[in-house]
């Protein structure tokens, strides 16, 4: 089983099969990203072979993500694989996507088996997104979220707080999201890899989005969990859940249970920090079982106890280089 030095059993795999996304979120990522040339991606059968080697070592629950899963033409194929491992080792499988091509896949997810999803939505209006996305693709992710709710699926609406541009927008979208029965939950930017802006600009502790929707709502916490970081609220006036996930204000790394694998096979075992084992020189090596177990016993030595992220400083490096969409988010 997959255990780190401060006790933590790991049970949680993130897995990113791509780097690349059709949208370009200001917070996330430059206009003029560059992206890994396809040749050193792995492929659908090494990404399988990966998560299973995982589930080996314990891992109940495995987020496909990316940049955008859904970009990536085979992703549906490693998800149905995947899919046949559940009640067989996995408990859950789920994705994170920004939905705009939610609408061709929603029901291919539902019968490989997966139930509930997280797409990202920051704001409704079409064109605030098209601005912060820098790309006009608002009506898809609307038609991909309506397209997962008539499959069967559970949608939980991911959206980053952002002062000056989604912060008076909130209340609007928790309503509307609850209204169509899905779950909220309210993320703090991170300061992962180089922006055009400086993410100070736009920083919002969430405290005070709290503080504010508490002005209008009922909000009573309760005990639910999705295995991620979030806390969740109920909201009595809306009759939905509300999630904070609060890197910055709040650290809750000493229950993290996760880890990230890009989709170059580096696992990282921190979101915030550097330490990383190249897990795909040790699929590629002669033994690669027997590689690939003393790399997941390394990352469970190198895993830190806590990220440091910080946005207060101005013009300051992020916290890593690596952008979210690299690591997967
Ligand atoms: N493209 C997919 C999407 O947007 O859902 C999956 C990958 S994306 C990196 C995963 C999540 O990370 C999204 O909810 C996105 O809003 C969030 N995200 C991206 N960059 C971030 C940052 N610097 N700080 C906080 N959240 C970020
Ligand atoms: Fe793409 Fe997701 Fe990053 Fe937006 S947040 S640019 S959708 S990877």
């Amino acid at each position: 089983m997959l255990v780190d030095q401060f006790q933590r059993q790991i049970t949680y795999l993130r897995l990113s099969v791509t780097d690349r996304c059709d949208l370009r979120c200001s917070y996330c990522m430059p206009e003029a990203m560059k992206f890994l040339p396809k040749r050193e991606v792995l492929s659908l059968e090494e990404l399988h072979g990966l998560a299973l080697g995982f589930i080996d070592r314990g891992i109940r629950k495995i987020r496909i993500t990316g940049g955008e899963p859904l970009v990536r033409r085979d992703v549906i194929e490693l998800i149905q694989a995947l899919g046949r491992k559940l009640g067989d080792g996995l408990d859950e499988l789920t994705l994170t996507t920004n939905g705009t091509q939610l609408a061709q896949h929603a029901v291919a997810l539902a019968g490989a088996g997966v139930r509930r999803i997280n797409v990202s939505l920051d704001t409704l209006d079409r064109e605030k997104f098209a601005m912060l996305s820098r790309r006009d693709r608002l009506p898809h992710v609307l038609a991909g979220i309506a397209a997962a709710k008539a499959a069967g699926l559970a949608v939980k609406i991911n959206a980053v707080a952002l002062k000056g541009i989604n912060e008076h927008e909130l209340p609007d979208l928790i309503e509307w999201a609850h209204g169509e029965g899905h779950d909220v939950t309210l993320i703090e930017v991170m300061p992962l890899g180089e922006i055009e802006g400086d993410r100070v600009d736009h920083y919002l502790p969430l405290p005070a989005v709290q503080d504010a929707l508490e002005e209008r709502w009922t909000l009573s916490p309760t005990d639910y969990r999705t295995g991620g970081p979030a806390r969740y609220f109920d909201v009595a006036e809306t009759g939905g859940r509300l999630g904070l996930i609060t890197p910055l204000t709040n650290n809750f790394c000493a229950g993290c249970n996760r880890i990230r694998v890009t989709t170059t096979g580096q696992l990282y075992p921190c979101l915030g920090g550097g330490e990383r084992v190249d897990l795909r020189a040790a699929m590629r090596s002669g033994d690669p079982d027997a590689a690939l177990a003393t790399a997941l016993d390394e990352a469970m030595l190198i895993k830190p106890e806590r990220h440091h992220f910080a946005i207060s400083e101005r013009g300051a490096d992020p916290a890593q280089p690596r952008h979210m969409s690299v690591t997967g988010g």
